[in-house]
Order: structure tokens, then C-alpha cells, then sequence
């Protein structure tokens, strides 16, 4: 038991009424969680308070050198209460997120005491409307003033809250995404598996790219070869061989490790799917989506959850994907992943914390 110390707002926002208008991550919830550290103190005065601005001196060491990581996890509405969904992976992560960036890491417990803190207040302010969530941000950056490059003694964690729309404001649809093959985004050894900005910031130009043409994501290949399938925006990739094996790039330290992937991964078996985590070579993945031998392909990330994949843009070329359509395997994955999270479909896998 942590002691958490409760400020509530004395001026409540008006909710939003419409959840079809919300968009993604522009309205906050009433209340936000901080905790402080400091070397040699650890973790202290853990706190909700009203969402509002941050105070930082200019010269806090996140707004120069970047050290910074964040989670993104989601809190689904069920008949009679709310979902989290493997919420304590996602906590897992952010602590080895901060363990490749220098930072400091939290214990789990307070992780989790402190965020059932923030959303006993605010879980009311999760959307209806099916697809809808509370989208949940944590965050870490280094505070201390100092330009000095090393390692911070000063952390400040904390977490905002977000009433999201549903990422398919028409139903589940199926995208076309570019294949980069001059700007990288991780290199293997890098910081690719940890949840960090600047991994983001890298990918910007990138996106502006494949807009520009026409894509709705980018494709990220490895950073040396340019050669081997890594992963898409702020999605996992899966390819689907012949209706019948999922295989996905295997993780090899520049892919960041998607809860969603790895729920995919084990419904699929679960489904009686064969399941391949391997080196994906490009070349081979065109030639075998030219023979039709790739009959579905979809991305995994906590956003989309789900996002299915009908062109894949390489090289001047526009290589489709299936038969343009939404496959089975896809839907199928979609529907169980988003039911589980809603309460609909039972949850063998022992995934979700109800609140
Ligand atoms: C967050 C993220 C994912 C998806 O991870 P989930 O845990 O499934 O949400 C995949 N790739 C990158 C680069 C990400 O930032």
C-alpha cells in the first residue's frame, strides 16, 4: 500500500457528449498522476491532482537529450464496469524501456496502486460508444536542470488520461502501407524496443513521405541491410501464408515488443493457426504476395488493435495484398482481441483486470 494523496478539480469539465467527435488524444480527463524520484530518495510523493501544465525549468534534461519514455494502454467500458487489458506487460515494458535509457524504474505495485488511483476518479470519463476507450498515457522524463549529458538524478512519472474515438470511425478497413527504403528508424542495439520519443521523432519525415503518396503507415525495414521487415509506425506487422500460418519478424532488438503482437500470437495458435516468428526478407515477401501466397496481412498495436493491409508500396511498386478485402484470419483476431477487451468474449488467457 503506497500513500497516495488525493487533490480533486473544484471545476469539473463538461464531458464530451458526442464519442463519435473525439479524435485521438486531444481531450484530457479531469485528473492526472505524478510521482517524483530523486537518487538515493527513490519514488516519492505519489499524487492526483488536476490535469493541467507541468512546470519545468528550460534546461530539464528531456527537453535536450530526450530521456524519455511512455506506455499506451487502453480502459474498455464492459456491460458493468471497465477492462484493463494486460496492463502490467505494459509496466513491465516501461521499465525496460527505462532501464535501455538510463532511467530510473518503479516497482509494479505502484505502477498499478497508483494508476486504480487516478482512474477510481476519472474511469467515468470513458466513451460509450462501441470502439471507444480511455486511452491511458504513461510517461517518464528526466527533470533534472542541468545540460550537462548523463544520466538524470531527477524522474518525474506520470499519466494522463484521454477519452479516444474508435480508430474505424466506418468499421474496420483495410490500409495501403509504404515500404521506407532510405530513412531508418532503429538500428539493433539501438533504443528500437524501448518506448522512447525519439524513436517517434526519427519516424516523422518518413510518414510525411508515404502521406504524401498516398499510404496511410510506413513500413520499416532493419538499419543496416534495408533488407528485413521490421515493424510499421506504432503497429507490429503479421503476414498471413496461404490461409492457414501467421509469421511475423522476429524480435530482434529494434522491433519494439507489441502487447498486441503477442496476443495475436497466441490466438492464432489457439486457433489451430501455425505461427512463425522469423527474419522476413522483402524481396521474398513481394515475390510470394505476387504469387498469392500472402492472403492476409494486418498490423497489431494497442491503437488499432488490429489494422488490416491490402497494399504494400516497395519500390515504385504497388504489390496488393489478398484479395483487397479483410481477411478471415484478420477478423477473426479482431473480433476475439476487442471482445476480450470488452467483456463479450471470455478471457481464457487471464488478461484482464476489471475495475
Ligand atoms: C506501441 C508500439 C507498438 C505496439 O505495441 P502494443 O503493446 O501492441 O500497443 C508497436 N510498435 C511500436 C514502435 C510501438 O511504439
Amino acid at each position: 500500500m503506497f500513500d497516495i494523496r488525493i487533490q480533486r478539480t473544484t471545476q469539473p469539465k463538461v464531458k464530451p457528449t458526442d464519442d463519435s467527435k473525439l479524435g485521438f488524444g486531444k481531450i484530457f480527463s479531469d485528473h492526472m498522476l505524478l510521482i517524483d524520484y530523486q537518487e538515493g530518495k527513490g519514488w516519492y510523493d505519489p499524487r492526483v491532482i488536476p490535469h493541467g501544465p507541468l512546470s519545468l525549468d528550460p534546461a530539464s534534461s528531456v527537453l535536450h537529450y530526450g530521456q524519455e519514455i511512455f506506455e499506451g494502454a487502453k480502459l474498455y467500458r464492459t456491460k458493468d464496469g471497465y477492462n484493463l487489458f494486460r496492463i502490467r506487460d505494459n509496466f513491465e515494458r516501461m521499465n525496460q524501456s527505462a532501464a535501455r535509457m538510463g532511467m530510473a524504474t518503479m516497482p509494479i505495485e505502484l505502477y498499478m496502486e497508483s494508476l486504480l488511483a487516478l482512474l477510481a476518479l476519472d474511469k467515468d470519463w470513458t466513451p460509450h460508444k462501441e470502439g471507444t476507450s480511455l486511452y491511458i498515457r504513461p510517461t517518464m522524463i528526466a527533470t533534472d536542470s542541468c545540460l550537462g549529458v548523463s544520466a538524470a538524478n531527477n524522474y518525474l512519472y506520470y499519466v494522463i488520461l484521454s477519452p479516444s474515438g474508435a480508430y474505424y470511425a466506418s468499421g474496420l478497413a483495410p490500409v495501403a502501407i509504404y515500404v521506407e527504403d532510405q530513412l531508418v528508424r532503429a538500428v539493433r542495439g539501438g533504443v528500437g524496443f524501448a518506448k522512447t520519443g525519439g524513436n517517434y521523432a526519427a519516424s516523422i519525415l518518413a510518414g510525411i513521405k508515404a502521406k504524401h503518396e498516398g499510404y496511410a503507415q510506413v513500413m520499416w525495414l532493419d538499419g543496416v541491410e534495408q533488407r528485413y521487415i521490421e515493424e510499421v509506425g506504432a503497429m507490429n506487422m503479421m503476414f498471413v501464408y496461404e490461409n492457414r500460418k501467421v509469421v511475423t519478424p522476429a524480435l530482434n532488438g529494434s522491433i519494439l515488443a507489441g502487447i498486441t503482437r503477442d496476443s495475436a500470437m497466441k490466438l492464432a495458435r489457439h486457433m489451430g493457426l501455425e505461427v512463425e516468428e522469423r527474419q522476413m526478407d522483402i524481396h521474398e515477401l513481394i515475390a510470394d504476395a505476387k504469387q498469392g501466397k500472402v492472403t492476409e496481412a494486418f498490423g497489431t498495436g494497442t491503437a488499432a488493435v488490429v489494422s488490416p493491409v491490402n497494399l504494400i508500396g516497395y519500390q515504385g511498386e504497388r504489390v496488393p495484398i489478398g484479395d483487397g478485402n479483410i481477411g478471415t484470419v484478420t477478423q477473426k483476431l479482431y473480433d476475439t482481441l476487442t471482445g476480450i477487451q470488452t467483456g463479450k468474449v471470455e478471457d481464457t488467457f487471464g488478461w484482464i483486470t476489471r475495475i
